[in-house]
């Protein structure tokens, strides 16, 4: 680590911007003892905690709340067809958590011996940047600026809102028109659907979620059109009116898609305008930093980043891995390499999608010896708690039987998948899972049941045995 008065430098190690993976690299670059400061230009929440992964979940599972109980008249709950939604309440109530989440970040960073300056940062040279009449230099630097909701350039966009609009909604329409078919369009789209709302989504390529198991997308688009969504994917917006009806040529045939909310969600480039990244002279690819393995520059090797900044995956979970990495790689020499190779990941969609390592398509693609299992959630535990939308499938090589993915789409989707994120780190086989002690009855045994040869529960064991026979 660089000795201050030796180079003369005001830090050893400056971060740019507190969202997740900056205050992960802020906060392991004062725990190895460097001398460090953090810039940011907004808030103290970043994406996740203000505007992304903690408000999308408060309104998703209030909405998958109100879904469930209004379906529970047959369990012996009363008066559920009169249960209402009060979005303002509901927005009131993300917006008190999110004030709870975020307020303390700027003392905890100050804390822990973090210097914290609050401004928009520029490069003015290879180790100085100005935050208004400030000037600072630093040995190193992680750039850690996220990223922010794409506005296409169709006619009319301004009549269209992104996500950060989205969670501040203090009442929801009738109809809603989703543009984009990834994460975000899908999870949005599914929680005002479960409200009653009717949703369409416009996807411009030839399916909605790629990167899916294309047997769970098609599961998890049934259960959305029996929800009352529609999905339209090669679609090209044309234009959007006044009053939000969105004009698109779907499969070359032009159609109106009249709607009372239009909500775009195509994509979130890399958040890197007004750094002057040029100064510093780092090489940018796809709108984000260009890194190498070790998230370091590949143009100004005294800097590095991590999280959205750097493009694909964003999750939060990535940020909070990738910050500490790339902060102690600048600080003491490249030696920690990035592998996001068993990274679970969730689609807040209702039921949730979790899905970890690979697609049965992928796993063929890459040369294994592929052999799958299923599981619907209906032949499940989860019958006990009415449960039974969506499935689990299981990817494995069929020589080692270790798992190559895992897939789950239905009740508590995003806490089985961790099971199965910790069964693959630990290669565990299907006969170790099949067989291993759980407890009884919980949704979570679908995972097990999906891997076990005999379903290891004596009584609804035989349900499913007679119904596969
Ligand atoms: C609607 C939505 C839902 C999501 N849901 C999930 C989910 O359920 N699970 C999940 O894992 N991920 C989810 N994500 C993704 C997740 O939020 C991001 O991957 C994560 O927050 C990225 O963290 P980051 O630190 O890279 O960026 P950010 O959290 O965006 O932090 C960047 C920070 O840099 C600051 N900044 C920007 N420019 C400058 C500048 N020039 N100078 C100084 N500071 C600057 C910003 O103000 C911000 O505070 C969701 C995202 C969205 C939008």
């Amino acid at each position: 680590m660089s000795n201050k008065s030796e180079h003369k430098m005001d830090y050893d190690l400056l971060v740019i911007g507190a969202g997740t993976a900056g205050k992960s690299a802020a906060l392991k670059a004062v725990s190895l003892g460097a001398h460090s400061a953090i810039v940011e230009e907004n808030g103290f929440a970043g994406t996740c905690l203000g505007k992304g992964c903690v408000p999308k979940k408060i309104l998703v599972s209030t909405v998958e709340l109100y879904w469930r109980t209004k379906h529970a008249g047959q369990l012996g709950l009363t008066r559920v067809e009169s249960l209402g939604i009060d979005w303002a309440t509901i927005t009131a109530w993300k917006d008190q958590m999110v004030e709870s989440f975020s307020s303390d970040t700027k003392s905890l960073l100050e804390r822990q011996g973090i210097k914290v300056f609050q401004g928009a940062p520029k490069f003015t040279g290879k180790n100085k940047l100005t935050i208004g009449d400030r000037i600072i230099t630093a040995e190193k630097f992680v750039i850690a600026t996220g990223s922010i909701p794409a506005r296409p350039t169709i006619e009319g966009i301004e009549w269209a809102i992104t996500s950060e609009e989205f969670i501040d909604l203090k009442s929801f329409p009738k109809r809603m028109v989703v543009i984009g078919g990834g994460l975000i369009a899908m999870e949005f789209g599914f929680c005002l659907a479960r409200a009653g709302v009717k949703v369409a989504i416009l996807q411009r390529g030839s399916v909605v979620i790629p990167h899916t198991d294309d047997e769970i997308r098609d599961a998890l688009i049934e259960i959305g059109r029996e929800a009352g969504m529609e999905f339209h994917t090669n679609v090209s917006v044309n234009r959007i009116s006044k009053d939000r009806t969105v004009e698109a040529n779907v499969n070359g045939t032009v159609e109106n898609f009249p709607s009372d909310l239009v909500l775009v969600a195509t994509g979130r480039p890399p958040n890197v305008a007004n750094l002057n990244l040029g100064e510093a002279g780092v090489e940018l690819e796809q709108g984000g930093v260009k890194v190498n393995e070790y998230l370091q520059s590949t143009s100004a090797p005294h800097v590095y980043a991590a999280g959205d900044v750097l493009g694909k995956p964003q999750h939060t979970p990535v940020a909070w891995y990738e910050g500490p990495i790339a902060a102690q790689n600048a600080l003491n020499g490249n030696e920690h390499k990035v592998d996001l190779s068993l990274l679970p990941t969730v689609a807040y969609t209702i039921p949730a999608l979790g899905q970890v390592g690979l697609t049965e398509a992928d796993a063929r693609k890459r040369g294994y010896k592929v052999a799958v299992k299923r599981l619907p959630f209906a032949m499940s535990p989860a019958v006990v708690t009415n449960d039974t939308e969506g499935l689990v499938k299981i990817v494995y090589d069929e020589e080692t039987e270790k798992l190559l993915g895992v897939h789950i789409l239905g009740a508590r989707a995003e806490d089985i998948i961790q099971i199965a994120a910790v069964a693959m780190r630990g290669g565990l086989t299907l006969k170790d899972i099949g067989t291993m002690h759980h407890a009884f009855p919980t949704i979570s045994e679908v995972f097990f049941w999906a891997c076990a040869d005999i379903p290891p529960d004596p009584m609804l064991g035989l349900v499913v045995l007679s119904q596969r026979a």
